[in-house]
């Protein structure tokens, strides 16, 4: 795109779940729909590291400093971070809506969210994760549990189809089977007649009385509605930047980022945890219910990363990669954080992590140990540096005292950041900006609370509202 004044009925910045889904349906309704992206189309074919470096923001460093640093990737690339994500899809829990509109006054009913869960299960080929397709640390945390006597998992619904197991969704699925967005919208969109320009970032947003004009580069572009779906760390900072609607210093606070972590087990047996779904069975623990445990695994050559260990230690524990499984746990957070642009770096984000949610997500680490011990493991080693973090022995495990321990001894990442500009604090429930005539915001910084499941289909539902009240109200 160059030197060009183009005109649009609608913009929408960003290609990932909200952007892609609020495009799609507009689109199909006969407005004429324009999407500009950031990141490339991804190739298929690069091996993990460089997949990480090329399509996650700022090669994967993004993190929030508080009292512990937290990882905090998204993707820059086309599809969003739908792109680089496990595929795993939840509709949004009735109890949360309901919350949001009893306690925040929010004028959003669950049953205008719940026939777009049914319309996603289509268009995204949702399915449970059978069996055979499950990576074998799953299987193990499954034994493991039982033993301890829960029988309460259940195989994650994915977007996927003719899945073979390729172990990779976080580092771009070699054979297009996860339904990303690039994958399951966006092709769909462009047939519709929709426009998408990639590697575009948009700078600047300026609302006029008729309408918007955003700049990229080298363009500007018209229209008279524009839709920011940039994700929950570059909207606000586009809508502080360009002081959009009369709540833009608001615009970054909020934060919540669902604190997750990992445990590893090794086994006599061989894993080979990068064969099957990575992310593939879930549990909740009746103790625990801010807590969700779902598989996971980190390619062997970005396990060294994710390990809290260092020389001979590590050397052992990559040595044995091939007999190495992992599974996680994800937090229903209580604490807020911000998101502000650190000039000429990138987003700054400060998150703590409450003292009871810490406390939590131990008890969960703990809990995946035992499992794992339970289930045969040889040792297993905890996310924890600068104390005892490899336990061979169940007794031993179940009886260690983590209370003299600090949030900065965690490894831990959040994979959802949400709520920086949530409904009722920068936009209104039905996602106009307030203050505004022009511009909405439709991604992972509209929900207002802590969700507690993966995000993608609860973004992508509000976008299909979005949508459809386009169609009646425009
Ligand atoms: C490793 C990982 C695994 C995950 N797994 C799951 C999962 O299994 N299930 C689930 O539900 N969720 C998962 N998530 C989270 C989920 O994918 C995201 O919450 C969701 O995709 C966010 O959607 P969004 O529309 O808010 O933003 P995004 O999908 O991040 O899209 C925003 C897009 O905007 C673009 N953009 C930003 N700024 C500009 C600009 N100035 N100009 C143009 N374009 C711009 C970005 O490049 C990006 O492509 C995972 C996340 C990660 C990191």
């Amino acid at each position: 795109m160059n030197d060009q004044k183009l005109k649009f009925d609608i913009l929408v910045i960003g290609s990932g779940a909200g952007g892609a889904l609020a495009a799609y349906g507009l689109q199909k309704q006969g407005f004429n729909v324009c999407m500009l992206e950031k990141g490339p189309w991804a190739k298929q074919n690069l091996k993990e590291v460089r997949a990480f470096t090329h399509y996650y923001k700022d090669q994967g460093l993004v993190g929030a400093f508080g009292n512990s640093f937290i990882g905090v990737p998204t993707g820059e690339v086309v599809g969003g971070t739908t792109k680089i994500n496990s595929g795993t899809c939840f509709d949004t829990p009735k109890e949360i809506v309901d919350t949001w509109q009893k306690h925040y006054k929010m004028n959003i009913a669950y049953d205008e969210l719940s026939p777009h869960f049914k319309t996603l299960r289509e268009l995204l080929h949702i399915s449970p994760v059978p069996t055979e397709n499950m990576a074998k640390g799953n299987l193990f945390f499954q034994k493991g549990i039982e033993a301890l006597g829960y029988k309460n998992h259940f195989p994650l619904h994915r977007a996927a189809k003719a899945c073979t197991g390729s172990g990779r969704c976080c580092f771009i699925c070699p054979k297009d089977a996860k339904q990303s967005t690039d994958v399951s919208i966006i092709p769909n969109f462009l047939k519709e007649g929709g426009t998408l320009f990639s590697q575009t970032e948009v700078t600047g947003i300026e609302e006029q009385k008729e309408g918007v004009r955003i700049t990229c580069k080298t363009s500007a572009l018209q229209a008279k509605k524009l839709i920011i779906s940039a994700g929950s760390l570059s909207t606000p900072i586009l809508i502080r930047k360009n002081k959009l609607g009369t709540h833009w210093k608001k615009a970054g606070l909020g934060l919540t980022i669902h604190p997750a972590s990992k445990v590893f087990g090794e086994f006599l047996e061989p894993v080979y945890g990068w064969r099957g779904v990575p992310q593939a069975l879930g549990f909740k623990h009746p103790n625990f219910p801010t807590l969700s445990f779902e598989g996971v695994f980190t390619p062997p050559a970005l396990s060294g990363l994710v390990m809290p260990l260092e020389g001979k230690r590590l050397r052992g524990w990559l040595e044995k990669y091939d007999h190495v499984g992992s599974f996680g746990v994800m937090l229903k957070d209580t604490n807020t954080g911000w998101v502000r642009a650190f000039p000429g770096i990138g987003p700054l984000l400060h998150y703590s992590l409450h003292p009871n949610d810490f406390k939590n997500l131990i008890e969960g680490l703990r809990f995946i140990g035992l499992s794992y011990l339970a289930s045969g493991a040889k040792r297993i080693l905890l996310p924890i540096s600068g104390i005892q973090n490899e336990f061979e022995s169940f007794e031993a495990l179940k009886q260690f005292n983590f209370s003299k321990m600090r949030p900065s001894q965690l490894y831990s990442m959040g994979f959802h950041p949400l709520g920086t500009c949530g409904m009722g604090r920068v936009v209104d429930s039905h996602l106009k900006l307030i203050g505004s005539n022009h511009i909405y915001v439709c991604d992972g910084s509209v929900v207002p609370t802590s969700l507690g499941v993966n995000p993608q289909i609860t973004i992508m539902a509000l976008a299909l509202r979005l949508s459809n009240r386009f169609s009646k109200n425009s």
